[in-house]
């Protein structure tokens, strides 16, 4: 007889012969908990806010992106998934929502909506960075953005709905709000050059990115964490001080509106977010302990990346934030979701005919709220009490030849170990009275078509 226990075990040894690429990850059930607990908390905020959903693909033609965040990003210039399709067109995964959704605004001309319109999204991104903690290839991002008007108190909302989205979640406390202003693209452009006669002479001092960004993009030696490049960043002109009076008075409007909600910010002049489509307001929840290092999202306005991408001239803010970062930090703060998925029955059977009785009843339990699973194709009542156990569930319904027979079924109360006898037709008013009537799971959407 061949040794079980041995092969199993050969079994277990073995690695697999495939695993996820590096950087991605598989979402197992318990992890979904929380992504569907997430998914409903933003649902309900943006629903309550006038927000509806839009779904992009996850590709795009690669100008969408490339005209519109930056040759010179981080983004574009290193991280993107870029493909060709059989006709040699290049596609890129998209690495983040805001291009994808004004692509669709202008294609789908939501010009014609009542304005402004607010979108919001969840779904997952694809980065080629260098994977570690709080960083993958594919990731997933829920956002929002408000399309169609310019005014510091759209700004307000985006930054108060994604407060209320940390708070409902339980990790508000854990972040600090980082509020700056990069001002209009004439201001920046003016101050990039400020920036660069700073740096001149400078160059031996920084690291290898910063030489590099400082002909390509200024702005991030800024935000660079390098020790020397911070020291030098700390003393470098302030981009405040060259600032257009249209920016300071809409960031000022802007505060006073934050003021006004009683939500608290730190104003960082070195917060620029490295994407060239903002504008003016930018803002990123950061880590009390950790800074920039482990953002939970980030956003800002983008009025001119509408003209970037052939539209015309439409203001926008947005905000986005990383799920895995918003799960890792709700489960440091050991925040338990509600668990929707633990089963109230299980149903066990011995015999053909048993087998045949319980399809229609394990519907009927269903039916009714009670959510039910069965071992139809085990054999042996042991195992499949077995198989109970662990599902822990609180109760099984029995039914074999005598059952059958008698034309009636065994409960049995797991924890402690009883069971009763009751007519195959009282077996779902039963165990609806056990279960009670508020644990159900009545929820179904069909009904609602109906009703
Ligand atoms: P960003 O617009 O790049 O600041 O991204 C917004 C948020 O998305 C970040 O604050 C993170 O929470 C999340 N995020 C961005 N890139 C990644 C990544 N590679 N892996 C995981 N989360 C990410």
């Amino acid at each position: 007889m061949p040794d079980q226990k041995n092969d199993d075990e050969v079994v277990q040894n073995m690695k697999p012969p495939y695993q996820n690429p590096k950087g991605v990850h598989d979402i197992l059930p318990e992890d979904h908990e929380y992504h569907t607990f997430i998914k409903k908390v933003v649902r309900h905020r943006c629903r309550q806010a006038g927000f509806r959903r839009i779904t992009t693909p996850i590709f795009e033609f690669t100008d969408v992106f490339q005209r519109t965040l930056g040759a010179d990003t981080d983004v574009v210039s290193k991280e993107m998934y870029v493909f060709q399709d059989k006709k040699g067109r290049s596609l890129t995964l998209k690495p983040e929502g805001t291009a994808g959704v004004m692509r669709s605004y202008i294609q789908h001309n939501m010009r014609e909506w009542p304005q402004p319109v607010a979108l919001y999204y969840i779904e997952p991104h694809f980065r080629y960075d260098r994977p570690q903690k709080g960083r993958y290839r594919q990731f997933w991002q829920l956002g929002f953005e408000i399309i169609g008007e310019c005014d510091a108190a759209l700004d307000a909302q985006i930054i108060q709905l994604s407060r209320q989205i940390l708070k409902d979640l339980g990790i508000a406390d854990v972040f600090t709000l980082q509020l700056n202003t990069i001002g209009t693209p004439e201001a920046r452009k003016a101050y990039t050059q400020v920036l660069q006669d700073y740096y001149a002479g400078k160059e031996r001092s920084l690291c290898e990115d910063c030489r590099y960004r400082l002909t390509t993009n200024p702005l991030r030696l800024l935000d660079c964490k390098q020790e020397d490049c911070r020291i030098l960043a700390e003393l470098a002109p302030k981009m405040k001080d060259y600032l257009d009076k249209e920016s300071v008075d809409f960031h000022e409007e802007l505060k006073s509106y934050l003021d006004e909600m009683e939500i608290d910010y730190v104003e960082n002049p070195r917060l620029v977010r490295g994407l060239d489509y903002y504008a003016k307001t930018v803002f990123e929840f950061w880590d009390k302990n950790e800074g920039a290092q482990n953002a939970i999202g980030g956003g800002g306005r983008y009025d001119g990346l509408c003209e970037l991408l052939g539209g015309p001239k439409t203001p926008g803010t947005g905000f986005a934030a990383g799920m895995e970062r918003l799960i890792a930090n709700m489960k440091i703060k050991k925040i338990k979701v509600p668990k929707k998925d633990d089963l109230h029955v299980f149903v066990a059977q011995l015999g053909l005919e048993a087998k045949k009785k319980c399809l229609p009843l394990m519907e009927e339990l269903r039916n009714e709220g009670i959510k039910t699973m069965g071992a139809l194709g085990k054999g042996a009542i042991r195992d499949q009490l077995g198989l109970a156990n662990k599902f822990k569930v609180p109760y099984t319904v029995l039914i074999g030849i005598t059952e059958v027979r008698e034309g009636t079924a065994i409960i049995r109360n797991m924890a402690k170990g009883t069971q009763e006898t009751v007519q195959f037709d009282k077996v779902t008013s039963v165990l609806k009275k056990k279960i009670g009537e508020k644990n159900l799971d009545k929820y179904s959407p069909g009904e609602l078509l109906y009703s």
